[in-house]
């Protein structure tokens, strides 16, 4: 089977390299993301693998089946950038990653936690130009905050029970509650409850139309005075714009962000020498209190790892898991 590997960075090909056997599977990596733009790469393939930010819109799913493309095979968790309709009616596969490693995730969302709180991303650099003074570094404790988890299928269930490590009241809201997580000392409220008790609130729910800009200027009026938004999800989870206007009243008082609306245009690469053309994002970096990081939540080396693993199994079997969990489309 010939395969185009699409979004395929250095680390993504050392990793499926170790897992291909090359009498089974030819593997071709691009560093370009599939798209309108570079759908004529897939010409003479029979699958392609695919990362976050391709467009996997319906037009492209046409000129796939067009090419010969019979199977899609993500190397994420999340679809929300494949049109699984357009998918089912062309007869072209589409296998995910669903549970790579949650919580890589996770331990990610805890680590923009505590570099806000305790502002080690300051101090860092007050620390190396010989500035030890504390004055605008102080934290608070986690042990006996509130924190809110909306979404708590695989990874908001790793967060729940990694703050409720820390001593936090864990309050948590889900279309399906985890019976598991109630038995973990979790308690289960309404999304309002939700945004009016949380000190922290992480979103660990899939992006889709019912929780398309879920943090906007309505869902933040109802919440604490100073709370802290992390989103490690997907971006649009969150109105950018009206994020920043709370950060100016203070209604936001920290902000991590590892995902962003409009972050196929910057993330995965090395924009450091450009001007990046988003001035909404610009001026989210300008302030303290706001941690952007580059959707790195799931690169730990055992989420590599199982990620290639099991995409190398998806495309091989044409077929998913027992339970069919890794079968979209
Ligand atoms: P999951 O499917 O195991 O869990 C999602 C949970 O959200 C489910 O329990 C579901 O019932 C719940 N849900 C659905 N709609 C909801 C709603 N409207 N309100 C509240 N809860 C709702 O998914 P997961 O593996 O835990 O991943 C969660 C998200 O994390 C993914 O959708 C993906 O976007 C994101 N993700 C990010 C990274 C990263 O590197 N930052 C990596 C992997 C996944």
């Amino acid at each position: 089977m010939k395969v185009a590997v699409f979004s395929c960075k250095p680390y993504d090909k050392r990793t499926l390299a170790s897992f291909t056997n090359e009498a089974d599977l030819s593997m071709t990596y691009f560093e370009s993301r599939l798209s309108m733009e570079t759908i004529s790469l897939v010409q003479g393939f029979d699958a392609v693998s695919c990362f976050v930010n391709d467009d996997v819109n319906a037009e492209v799913i046409c000129l796939l089946k067009q090419q010969g493309v019979n199977t899609i095979a993500l190397r994420c968790a999340g679809f929300n950038n494949v049109d699984l309709e357009a998918a089912k009616t062309q007869g072209i596969k589409v296998f995910h990653v669903p549970d790579y490693s949650p919580t890589s995730v996770a331990e990610h969302a805890v680590a923009l936690i505590m570099t806000l709180n305790r502002k080690t991303h300051r101090a860092y650099h007050r620390v190396k130009e010989g500035n030890f003074a504390l004055e605008g570094l102080m934290g608070f404790n986690l042990e006996g905050k509130t924190v809110g988890c909306i979404g708590t299928g695989r990874i908001g269930a790793a967060f729940c029970r990694i703050m409720k490590g820390f001593g936090c009241r864990v309050l948590c809201y889900d279309l399906s509650p985890s019976q598991s997580l109630i038995d973990h000392g979790c308690e289960y409220i309404t999304l309002e409850e939700i945004y009016q008790h949380s000190d922290i609130i992480s979103l660990h729910c899939p992006l889709n139309a019912s929780t398309h800009h879920l943090i906007n200027k309505h869902s933040l009026d109802k919440m604490k005075d100073g709370v802290m938004i992390i989103n490690t999800s997907r971006g649009a989870l969150v109105h950018a714009q009206e994020a920043i206007d709370a950060l100016y009243s203070g209604k936001i008082g920290y902000l991590g962000l590892d995902v962003y609306e409009q972050e196929n245009k910057i993330f995965f690469e090395d924009m450091s020498s450009h001007i990046i053309q988003d001035s909404v994002f610009q001026l989210m970096l300008t302030f303290p209190n706001v941690v952007v990081t580059g959707h790195q939540g799931y690169f730990t080396i055992e989420a590599l790892n199982h990620i290639a693993e099991t995409t190398i199994d998806n495309l091989l079997h044409h077929q998913s898991d027992s339970s069919g969990a890794r079968q979209l489309a």
